[in-house]
């Protein structure tokens, strides 16, 4: 199972969570802080492209 990191938008707090592909794309409330959803942070492919956030799959 893939491991994705976390980051809290509001308390800044990061995470590491082991989830299924499916469950990525589900939002995930800060435990920290209990306020925020955390974004996932793409800290490995992320420089091949930019200005794309959409969900893998395509939609058109
Ligand atoms: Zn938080």
């Amino acid at each position: 199972m893939p491991l994705y990191e976390y980051e809290c938008p509001e308390c800044g707090q990061k995470l590491e969570l082991r989830r299924s592909i499916s469950d990525s794309e589900r939002d995930i409330k800060c435990p920290e802080c209990g306020k925020g959803i955390l974004k996932r942070i793409l800290s490995l492919f992320s420089t091949s492209s930019s200005g794309n956030g959409g969900a893998p799959g395509g939609s058109t």
